[in-house]
């Protein structure tokens, strides 16, 4: 970070690094290399520390999610400078493929994510159903946020260090899924998930339910039964993963229409405590590629809306995210894309504005808006 001066105050900036696909002679693989170099992975590995390397390896049906290479040479780099990573991710609180350790590994290795093709063991940090963790304070609140605590997944909240990579997509309720996302609810327990995604629950609507049970049917967690012919839900047991919306055949659930800026709140609170323990030891990079309007937990993620980008690489999570948002609205559209020309692009798609998340990370001190893009 440094200072650019600007009247009588001082304003400051993060650096952010640039792998442009379209100006680089370089492979992908070699401007990785190129990115990490240039970052001071030095501040964030040093000799022996077991370095978490944070994911997402994607739904299974999901084509879109990072690619095992790109995530292989960052293994390799954090290895290179004595660290020793593993690769991690957390369950999903909604039961598909990612459920459980077991149904993630499998799910994980079937999108090319093994030991073997990492180099690295595969993690799955928050345990075999997915409640291992640690509780973290939430020291500084913001926005109305409510949260006391988050539960951070056990093996992340263990490890020395982390780097954090991200593929920049869009989300259904949050707009933007970047490195705020993918720590502020991808390193947490399904109990620290459920707490974060309370802002989104969506509410039964009595007047279209039929009562027919599907809900009941697919709720895991027992929450919901019907009661003089209507669905009724315990909140005490609810884990707010919302398969009860997305599987009413008669829309009789509706996501409140605040629900994605308290989300945003939310996600920055979690990302801000998750983070605190490592006292400066991570690192940031983002993918622009493969920029789907939804995000990688869906098996189907919608066509990609813009022309591939590139790689970014910080030490700033609010900047990496920032300057992702910002290149994808400026990036060439592809034909027939979802998407418009002009701001907020990922946005307007999903009906969010997804620079909340940004800004209130920014407002618990965890980076700056402003930035330097810097290409390799
Ligand atoms: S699935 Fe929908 S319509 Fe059926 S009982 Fe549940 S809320 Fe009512
Ligand atoms: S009631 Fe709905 S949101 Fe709550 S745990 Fe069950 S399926 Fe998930």
């Amino acid at each position: 970070m440094f200072f650019v001066i600007n009247w009588n105050k001082a304003i400051k900036v993060s650096e952010v690094l640039f792998f442009n696909y379209r100006r680089g002679k370089k492979t992908v693989y070699e401007g990785i290399k190129a990115l990490l170099q240039k970052l001071p992975l030095t501040k964030v590995v040093s000799k022996d520390d077991l370095v978490a390397i944070k994911v997402h390896m994607g739904e299974l049906g999901n084509v879109t999610h990072i690619r095992p290479g790109i995530v292989r040479e960052i293994v390799k780099f954090v290895k290179a400078a004595g660290g020793q990573p593993f690769v991690t991710d957390t369950t999903t609180l909604y039961p598909h493929a990612r459920w459980t350790a077991m149904k993630y590994l499998q799910t994980a290795a079937a999108n090319g994510f093994t030991g073997e093709s990492m180099g690295a063991p595969i993690i799955i940090a928050d345990g075999l159903l997915g409640y291992d963790g640690t509780k973290r304070p939430v020291s500084r609140r913001v926005e109305g946020c409510d949260l006391g605590e988050v539960e951070v997944a056990q093996s992340i909240a263990e490890a020395d260090a982390m780097v954090v990579v991200s593929h920049a997509k869009g989300h259904i309720i949050a707009g933007f899924g970047g490195a705020i996302k993918n720590v502020g609810m991808g390193c947490l327990t399904k109990r620290g998930k459920a707490a974060i995604h309370r802002t989104d629950l969506a509410e039964i609507n009595a007047e279209n339910c039929s009562g027919c049970g599907k809900c009941v049917e697919i709720c895991v967690y027992g929450a919901m039964r019907i009661e003089d012919g209507k669905a009724q839900r315990d909140i005490e047991k609810c884990m707010n993963c919302n398969s009860c919306y997305f599987n009413c055949p008669n829309k009789a659930m509706k996501i409140p229409n605040d629900a994605s800026n308290r989300l945003q709140v939310y996600l920055a609170h979690g990302t801000a405590a998750s983070l605190e323990k490592f006292d400066g030891k991570v690192c940031f990079i983002n993918v622009i590629q493969d920029v789907t309007p939804l995000c990688d937990c869906a098996a189907h993620a919608g066509n990609p809306v813009v022309a591939d980008v590139g790689i970014l690489a910080s030490m700033d999570p609010v900047a990496i995210d920032k300057a992702s948002l910002d290149l994808i609205d400026c990036a060439e559209l592809v034909p027939g894309a979802l998407a418009e020309d002009g701001p907020d692009r990922l946005g307007r798609i999903n009906h969010a504005d997804c620079t909340i998340q940004m800004r209130v990370a920014k407002k618990l001190g965890m980076g700056e808006l402003k930035y330097q893009i810097i290409e390799i």
